[in-house]
């Protein structure tokens, strides 16, 4: 057997059944719902499952549970594959569906109308809510329940072939109406549908349950374990009574974990759903958005995105993870990986009065301060300059070390500069600094060694290109929108900001899903549905420092850690 790592609770017991020889293999499922697009949550079962089967050497089904023809699509299904692959998962030749054990389900129906464990019924939805009681009341049995299996039959089979209308018949177990567990009230197995089914077509006009077809999928596939979420505890024993019906020739356990929750979004298909429709967001791939493809988008490393469900751990508690861990999780991915670039994101125009007019300096940059190896690059110095809005201050305490009036700093890779003057426009807004420049401080080669508190970043404005940053901030304002009454209420009307930057001349072409750095400003990538080398479109991954977690931490407290 090989390592497991980091025994959590499942792997102990994925580790004792190999152990004591209850399994060879272990075999595991991930089952997506085709209805929308795969977010964090997700993340964390993908990385669940597939990590299992390959620290033991077993293996992974993806199963697209198909058993819902008029939410789901083709769309869908190629978005969750194509966010499969880029995770860095693969499952071979071990892609299957729900749907494809149509016929073997139906068998598995009609073996338990003969064994008289299942009926048709044909109450009507309003009445089979009604007998079906309360959790404090039991439930009545409905008049249909002694049809005899001849008969039931008989029904099933017209419902197959569709002589019926929606919701005149549907096929139930027969368990137990006073079963103080509400899901072994004698819970519907087939409903007519008449929807065209985007695998099968019109050959169904009726569709297994999700409990039914998720158990006997499980056991067809020989999943040895299945693992889901906790809200599916009071399901286990509808699975294990197919299981003890049915006898298949496999029997998978099913096991609970605890949903993964992120801080300040939300992990709910109809909610991410319906933030697209309403065009909240620009689509499923919006960069706010807490899919796979949003991050994906964002700039977010799958490796990045993997360690950061890990250190969520696989527990039965319910938790809320932090916004702060999951962007440190990209900081230090990042930090080690993107070479450092200069880019100026509010501009304030710089001139310098003593630097001569036409003249150029090549001033020479490292690409990461600890890895040499990944060497330099050179950047124009001349007499105009950016400098970001925020480095100078007019009023400027005493402690502000970048530059003010008067007051000196160090452009980095460049020169030390005073601050002489300062213009303003007609509604006094500061709109240039004139400054003047030491030159016998060229950074690296200086014969001066003076020293000053403050060094910014710049860009020589005769070599900038242009470029339409976004800056993203949380999608809402509440800590657990996923508990809000009406999430509408809780977006964060602040969730994009748009900014025109300036970029160093190096950074007129970038590669695609590469991140770099801007110096103290944070990692940065291209858009990748809507930058052009002719029209750059360059969104903010993540900050450098973590800004909010103090903030972050009072919200979850007060919540009473969720
Ligand atoms: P949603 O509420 O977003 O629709 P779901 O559970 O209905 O989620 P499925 O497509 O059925 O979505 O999920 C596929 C698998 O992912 C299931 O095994 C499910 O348990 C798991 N999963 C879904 N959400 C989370 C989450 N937040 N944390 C961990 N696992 C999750
Ligand atoms: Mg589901």
């Amino acid at each position: 057997m090989s390592e497991i790592e980091s025994r959590d609770f499942i792997r102990q017991i994925i580790h004792d059944d190999l152990e004591s020889g209850k399994h060879e293999h272990i075999v595991t499922r991930f089952p997506p719902e085709p209805n929308g697009y795969l977010h964090i949550g997700h993340v964390m079962s993908i990385c669940l499952n597939f990590g299992i089967s390959e620290e033991t050497s077993g293996w992974t089904y993806l199963r697209f549970d198909d058993t819902n023809p008029s939410r789901e699509s083709e769309e869908y299904v190629a978005a969750i594959e194509r966010d499969l692959c880029w995770l860095g998962f693969d499952w071979g030749d071990r892609l299957t569906h729900a749907s494809d054990y149509f016929e073997r389900l139906y068998a598995a129906a009609v073996t338990l109308v003969e064994a008289d464990l299942a009926y048709v019924d044909s109450l009507s939805a309003d009445e089979i809510r009604e007998y079906r009681g309360t959790l404090t009341k039991p439930g009545r049995n409905s008049p249909h329940r002694d049809r005899s299996a001849e008969e039931n039959l008989n029904l099933l089979e017209r419902m197959r072939n569709g002589e019926f209308a929606e919701g005149e018949y549907l096929l139930r177990a027969k368990i137990d109406m006073s079963s103080p567990n509400m899901n072994l009230r004698d819970p519907a197995l087939y409903r007519i549908r008449h929807v065209t089914h985007q695998h099968t077509g019109d050959t169904w006009s009726i569709y297994p349950m999700y409990d039914f077809a998720h158990t006997m999928s499980d056991a067809f596939e020989g999943i040895t374990h299945s693992l889901c979420t906790l809200e599916f505890e009071d399901h286990r024993p509808l699975y294990n009574w197919f299981l003890d019906q049915l006898k298949p020739s496999h029997r998978p356990r099913q096991i609970e974990f605890s949903r993964l929750n992120l801080a300040y979004a939300i992990t709910s298909k109809r909610k991410l759903s319906a933030l697209v429709e309403e065009g909240i967001v620009e689509g499923w791939n919006d960069p706010r958005m807490p899919t796979i493809a949003g991050m994906r988008r964002r700039g977010y490393p799958a490796a990045a995105l993997r360690e950061f469900v890990k250190r969520g751990g696989v527990t039965k508690k319910n938790k809320l993870i932090e916004m702060g861990v999951l962007e440190n999780c990209m900081r230090e991915n990042l930090g080690d990986e993107s070479e450092r670039r200069m880019a100026v994101l509010r501009p304030l125009k710089v001139v310098l009065t003593n630097y001569p007019d036409e003249k150029v300096e090549m001033m020479e940059a490292m690409n990461h301060p600890g890895r040499p190896e990944m060497g330099t690059r050179e950047l124009p110095f001349s007499k105009e300059l950016w400098i970001e809005q925020d480095d100078f201050m007019e009023d400027a305490p005493r402690k502000f070390f970048r530059l003010k009036p008067g007051g000196e700093v160090r452009l980095r890779f460049g020169y030390i500069i005073r601050c002489d003057d300062v213009i303003k426009n007609d509604a006094g807004d500061v709109v240039e600094l004139r400054c003047s420049y030491d030159p016998d401080t060229r950074s690296g080669t200086g014969s001066s060694d003076r020293k000053v508190k403050g060094t910014i970043h710049w860009v020589s404005s005769e070599h900038a290109v242009d470029a339409s940053v976004r800056l993203y901030d949380r999608l809402f304002t509440e800590v657990n929108p996923n508990s809000a009454e009406d999430f509408h209420a809780v977006l964060n009307a602040g969730s994009l900001e748009t900014v025109s930057a300036k970029l160093e001349p190096s950074l007129a072409e970038l590669k695609p899903e590469t991140a770099v750095q801007f110096e103290r400003l944070g990692y940065f990538c291209t858009d990748s549905e809507e930058h052009s080398v002719d029209a750059r479109v360059i969104n903010r991954i993540v900050t450098l420092r973590d800004s909010w977690s103090k903030l972050e931490k009072q919200a979850m407290q007060q919540q009473g850690k969720t």
